[in-house]
């Protein structure tokens, strides 16, 4: 595959809408635009006298057929997204029409572009790098504002800027040492190897800052996956719907109806939550519930964080206590709520330590009648993200994925095992090895040491025609 061939996509989602875009990059990409739409009016005869980023109004057409009504944008290489030429044709937004303009563009010389190929260009073209191109599929697919703030940080390329100033001073730090080992009739100088320890002090310490924010970076991008358990009838959907504030879950007074569970995606003070709406845990010989039962449990494995659901105007059942053995058992992380406190309450906090004994677990007094607990409820959860302190600022500057956690922490095992060196007195040659891995790690990031394979990798997870 060269990059020059010429690629076509549809890029609004199928279905139907107002417009939809067919967008064409590379070489030929405004030939083969100017074959299949015609312009309407005087002013241009042809597409390919289009000025950039003018608007031309015109037909798409087949030989003689005129197929649809549309504007036709010209970007010419390199102020375009590919940094290629790209025509973007903007039809009327059907399957069908959107379907039959790409397949003209197939037919007059453009082939189908892969997932992701655009933004693909986009970064061998070194218009993006790596972070900033997975940033886009971030923003495309972002669920809250919050997940949203995150990616366009990445995109804006402030959190690829820092990784970059750390392997500058990397790099950096190389040549000094280099620069010794260059003289090898003096020893070291003591000098510059505190110069060294200090610097690569201070560059480790800035990794370890952007670690302790992937973790908040993680929960803004992708949602913190909350369970909310507790036996039927504690207000479980009620909670849900509070929180969704729309009513989706079904709400009854007969104990067991919110029989699936269901997964659904709200924001709570800024934080996205991927809830899991669980049937509650229960034995029962009901085939429909028995099935609701087990995806309660795995979730009560998979989530992050439990809500536990009691009912406060009920003294504990056997139920309850079973649920609250279990969660202590499984050493989960759990906020407990004690419902329906606009009730006469018939238990408090103490019930519920006097079974999970834990030193001092998240209980709030809740209603989601009266609301009362929405705060407290909030803290809790906060408190869970931002490890107590609110971020909000440098949101942008923060790791965002597993994989950016992992070359972080990779890239910080090297330079502490370059200090290590240094400490116990190793040649610089030791030393520098270390920091040239370092180097090399953190590039990773960033997309100037990946591989071929690792690159397919990350931009087959995109979507077509983007
Ligand atoms: P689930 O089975 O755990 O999902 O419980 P539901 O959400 O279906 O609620 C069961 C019943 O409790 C419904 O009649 C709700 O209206 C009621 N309920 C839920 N929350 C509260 C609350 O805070 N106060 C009072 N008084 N009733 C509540």
């Amino acid at each position: 595959m060269t990059q020059s061939e010429t690629i076509a996509a549809i890029a609004t989602p199928p279905g139907e809408g107002g417009i939809g875009i067919v967008r064409i990059s590379g070489e030929d990409a405004i030939h083969t635009a100017s074959k299949i739409f015609r312009p309407r009016g005087k002013k241009i005869g042809s597409l390919s006298e289009a000025e950039s980023y003018h608007a031309v109004y015109g037909d798409i057409i087949d030989g003689a057929d005129v197929i649809d009504e549309a504007i036709a944008i010209v970007m010419r290489a390199p102020r375009s997204y590919t940094r290629e030429d790209i025509c973007e044709l903007q039809c009327h937004g059907g399957a069908v029409v959107t379907r039959a303009v790409l397949s003209l563009a197939l037919k007059n010389g453009a082939r189908l572009a892969e997932r992701g190929e655009f933004t693909k260009r986009a970064f061998l073209s070194g218009r993006l790098d790596l972070s900033q191109a997975q940033s886009v599929m971030d923003i495309v697919g972002a669920k809250t504002e919050s997940a949203l703030r995150v990616a366009q940080g990445h995109l804006s390329g402030r959190f690829s800027g820092e990784i970059k100033s750390c392997r500058q001073k990397i790099l950096g730090t190389i040549a000094h040492l280099e620069a010794t080992i260059d003289f090898p009739e003096d020893d070291i100088d003591d000098v510059a190897l505190d110069e060294a320890r200090s610097s690569i002090s201070r560059i480790n310490e800035k990794i370890g800052s952007l670690l302790s924010s992937a973790h908040t970076g993680r929960i803004l991008r992708d949602g913190l996956l909350t369970a909310i358990i507790g036996r039927p009838n504690v207000g479980k959907s009620s909670l849900l719907n509070h929180m969704l504030r729309e009513e989706r879950a079904i709400v009854t007074d007969v104990p067991g109806t919110t029989r699936d569970s269901i997964e659904e995606h709200a924001e709570i003070a800024g934080v996205p939550l991927r809830i899991i709406d669980t049937a509650g845990i229960r034995e029962t010989s009901d085939a429909v519930e028995k099935i609701g039962v087990k995806i309660a449990e795995r979730y009560i494995d998979d989530a992050e964080l439990v809500i536990a659901m009691l009912d406060s105007s009920q003294p504990l059942t056997d139920e309850d206590i079973k649920i609250l053995s279990r969660l202590k058992a499984q050493n989960k992380d759990v906020i407990y709520l004690l419902n329906k406190s606009d009730l006469a309450p018939a238990i408090g906090e103490n019930e519920i330590l006097s079974i999970i004994g834990a030193p001092s677990p998240d209980v709030v007094i809740f209603s989601t009648r009266t609301s009362q607990g929405e705060k407290e409820l909030e803290d809790a959860i906060l408190k869970r993200v931002y490890g107590g302190k609110k971020m909000e600022a440098d949101e942008g500057i923060m790791a965002s994925t597993e994989r950016e956690a992992d070359i972080l922490r990779r890239a910080s095992m090297s330079l502490r095992a370059a200090l290590d060196s240094i400490e116990s007195g190793m040649s610089e040659d030791f030393i520098t090895i270390d920091l040239r891995a370092a180097w090399e790690t953190l590039g990773e990031i960033t997309g100037e040491t990946v591989g071929d394979d690792i690159v397919d990798e990350i931009f087959k997870k995109f979507c077509l025609g983007k």
